[in-house]
């Protein structure tokens, strides 16, 4: 149901953090809320139940802290993985030329999916009210 805030169940907080990880809507579930894959290619609203993402001003900071916690965790376990495979005395080059790219591509690769993260981390802290909705 468009329009529809997202508190509505026993599961309901689940459900809205899979949209979020699914790039769907956390309030209708509906899909297509990018232009395109990249950065910055958000809709403002989505195209199905209205709901306005950018719902307070910072609000995209929020998905830069998932997006760096998320692609740090991932550069320590990569050196962590490395280091049982390789042992603890692996070359600091290798560490670095396997760690390096995982810092720097999937920041960017993960940057969709921490912007629909948020929101759904942002509408269940903070419920979307009707004026949220076109
Ligand atoms: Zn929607």
């Amino acid at each position: 149901m468009p329009g529809r805030p997202p508190h509505d169940g026993q599961t309901a907080g689940v459900r809205v953090l899979w949209r979020g990880l699914t790039l769907a809507c956390p309030s209708c579930g509906g899909r297509g809320l990018f232009r395109r894959w990249g950065l910055f290619a958000i809709r403002e609203r989505c195209p199905h139940c209205r709901l306005k993402f950018e719902r307070m001003e910072g609000h995209w900071l929020g998905a830069v802290a998932v997006n760096t916690v998320v692609s740090a965790t991932a550069v320590i376990l990569t050196v962590v993985v490395a280091m049982l495979v390789w042992g603890t005395d692996v070359s600091r080059g290798l560490l670095l030329a396997i760690a390096a790219p995982v810092g720097v591509i999937l920041p960017v690769l993960f940057d969709p999916v921490s912007r629909t993260l948020w929101t759904a981390i942002d509408a269940l802290v903070r419920p979307p009210t009707p004026a949220d909705f076109d």
